[in-house]
């Protein structure tokens, strides 16, 4: 008997991965057998599967739209060429300081997207990371789906994490990405309310979560380095990873030499800056 503990973390997605393939030899294997009882005797858990990347694809049909007049907007392009936005989820962690270090090394923006479950660990790296002009963005606080999510725990874990925040740098952002660009109305309703600004996935995912190399990572970036500028833009997803770090150390100066500018989301959307945080009375 097979039990998958799906962790909520930046492993989950490989998790999933893994028992995607999984799940794909077991219809391999039914095809062979065509007995259906020897699958469901051994193996559970894969229901969800097929709906994660019905999400996918729901999520790869869509560009930046408004939504209703009570939701904040979603993007997930920039609206100008030129421009790269690389974003990066799931830290603080091990890697950030790494991370920033390239960005100032090339005088670069970025944009974090946080989750609060890593501030008691790591969050004295959030402070310098704003101070150096980064966006600083919310993730929620422990990576939940909002579609699975009631609107208590959608509001406790948007609060929680506004609190870290305001306690990390004075500020709250009104930026955020849904965990697994899952976005709903509902979510959006309640993230207007608490005073936020966009949701924001992506155009570009670089898949470093599925790879322990930097070399894919770098290798996954060549349909941008194949691009140009004057008629291209980007909104990469990326990860607070080891490799990830490494590989940006060789990203970022191909990118700038290419002639990019290595943005902000809210500059990539041409929001103006004050609209990044609330800022908290001292
Ligand atoms: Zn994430």
């Amino acid at each position: 008997m097979f039990v998958y503990l799906i962790k909520v973390n930046r492993n989950v997605k490989s998790e999933l991965d893994e028992l995607k393939t999984h799940y794909e030899m077991l219809q391999i294997e039914l095809k062979q057998t065509q007995s259906l009882k020897v699958i469901e005797s051994n193996h559970v858990n894969v229901t969800s599967i097929p709906r994660l990347y019905k999400k996918e694809r729901i999520h790869n049909r869509r560009k930046n739209y408004q939504t209703q007049q009570d939701s904040i907007r979603v993007f997930s392009s920039c609206t100008k060429n030129g421009v790269i936005a690389i974003t990066i989820d799931d830290g603080p962690g091990v890697s950030t300081s790494r991370i920033l270090d390239v960005f100032k090394k090339y005088n670069s923006k970025a944009t974090f997207f946080f989750v609060g479950v890593n501030f008691e660990k790591y969050g004295n790296i959030i402070k310098p990371a704003f101070d150096e002009g980064h966006l600083i963005a919310s993730h929620t606080w422990s990576h939940i789906d909002f579609s699975e999510s009631t609107d208590d725990k959608i509001k406790e874990e948007i609060g929680k994490n506004n609190n870290g925040f305001r306690n990390l740098i004075r500020a709250v952002p009104r930026y955020i990405r849904p965990p697994y660009g899952t976005f709903t109305h509902n979510a959006g309703r309640i993230l207007k309310e608490m005073g936020f600004e966009a949701a924001v996935r992506w155009d570009y995912d670089t898949r470093d979560w599925d790879t322990n190399q930097s070399s894919n990572v770098v290798s996954s970036f060549q349909r941008i380095f194949d691009s140009k500028p004057e008629n291209s833009s980007f909104l990469v997803l990326m990860h607070d990873m080891e490799h990830s770090a490494e590989a940006l150390s060789l990203i970022v100066p191909k990118l700038v030499e290419k002639g990019y500018k290595l943005v902000r989301v809210d500059e990539c959307l041409g929001i103006p800056e004050s609209r990044a945080y609330k800022y908290e009375e001292l």
